[in-house]
């Protein structure tokens, strides 16, 4: 299967409506895009295109989001990423806007993309008398270092190791149980604003007040404790002894994973007016980036012609090499505002996101 790059043009914001930006993004229908602006006349292909109207559950179902969390329960790596520069929707999108507010519980048509796929999780648990045992992590890379967001205390930076049977992998990374919702989402309110104890890199600059400075990566682990045998309902392993060997042999548990990835802004120094940390910040921001577009446009080549694939280039890549390369399935979610002050961003948004439209795996 391929990569499915999936569009979303988020409305003009209020700002933006208010200054009389134009609107240089036109939906054509049928995964079509066309930016048309002074000197830009192009159009671009996607698997899907949510423009302006499109709500959040219409998001969900038509982006092939259910379907991934379906292949997570079978046992698949998925991963979706939202990226686009900083005020594109990115959050907005995997989360709703209930990051942005301060007291008010979002509604829930404005749900985002996680809480949609852990309620579709957890019915799937429930309708499976609980086989699933669901486990969740919670990564951010920052300057280029990974740091576990659901640790207490001071952040501090884990090493991010290899072996054969796990591939890359992040040293005494923690991860947390649920079996609702509301744990998985107040674990998620702890460490995106505007909680109090937000843990999330966020700096204020020119173009977006909360944008983020750090890749977000939180994991699903979905293990499946179905079993047709007589030891398989409810038993959590531990207290079966001599069978072990014989359940795991008849009925082996699988193991998939369903990642969020929330990139950091993709915008270029000199936009931002950024200047000392942040543009350290920026820069790392860029080079990570960078090194997942190329290693996005070497996989995009055919399986003869590919060449070594840089994935050590950066952290993210590293993270992300099992998803991206061989085995995973990916689903990105490029995000654009429509506005003629974006043009160049949004532009360079298209190129990478049709870029990674040739990328084929093989899960
Ligand atoms: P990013 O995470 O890419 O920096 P955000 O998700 O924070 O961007 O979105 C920037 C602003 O635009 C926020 O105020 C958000 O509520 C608003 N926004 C983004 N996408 C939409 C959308 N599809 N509909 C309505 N408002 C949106
Ligand atoms: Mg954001």
């Amino acid at each position: 299967p391929r990569a499915h790059p999936t569009l979303r043009v988020r409305p003009l914001t209020c700002t933006e409506a208010r200054r009389g930006d134009q609107q240089v993004v036109h939906s054509l229908g049928d995964g079509a895009v066309h930016v048309s602006a002074a000197r830009h006349d192009a159009t671009f292909g996607f698997s899907a295109v949510f423009d302006a109207g499109a709500s959040q559950e219409a998001v969900f179902e038509g982006s092939g989001m259910r379907q991934l969390v379906e292949l997570a329960i079978d046992g698949f790596s998925c991963t979706v990423f939202a990226f686009g520069q900083t005020g594109s929707g990115k959050t907005y999108t995997l989360m709703g806007p209930l990051a942005q507010s301060e007291t008010q519980p979002a509604s829930p048509a404005l749900l985002g993309l996680m809480q949609r796929s852990f309620t579709c999780l957890l019915e799937q648990s429930r309708s499976r008398g609980s086989d699933l045992a669901l486990s969740a992590s919670y990564l951010e890379i920052y300057n280029e270092q990974v740091r576990d967001l659901l640790s207490p205390g001071p952040p501090c930076a884990l090493p991010l190791r290899w072996s054969k049977t796990r591939g890359f992998y992040v040293e005494k990374q923690l991860s947390v149980e649920f079996e609702s919702l509301e744990a998985i989402v107040s674990l998620l309110l702890q460490v995106s604003p505007p909680a109090g104890s937000q843990r999330r890199r966020t700096s204020a600059h020119a173009l977006n007040r909360h944008s983020s400075r750090s890749h977000a990566l939180l994991t699903i682990h979905v293990r499946s404790r179905a079993c047709c045998g007589p030891w398989g309902r409810g038993g959590g392993g531990q207290s079966i002894t001599p069978n072990v060997a014989l359940q795991a042999s008849a009925c082996p548990s699988k193991q998939g994973t369903l990642c969020f990835v929330d990139l950091a802004g993709s915008e270029r120094v000199k936009e931002t007016g950024s200047s000392g940390e942040l543009s350290v910040e920026a820069n790392s921001i860029n080079r990570s980036l960078l090194a997942l577009g190329h290693c996005i446009s070497l996989l995009a080549k055919p399986r003869g012609k590919r060449t070594h694939i840089p994935y050590r280039d950066s952290k993210l890549t590293r993270l992300l090499a099992r998803s991206l390369g061989g085995s995973g399935i990916t689903l990105m979610v490029a995000c654009i505002s429509p506005s003629s002050r974006c043009l160049s961003e949004t532009l360079s948004t298209l190129h990478y996101a049709s870029r990674a439209r040739r990328v084929t795996t093989r899960p």
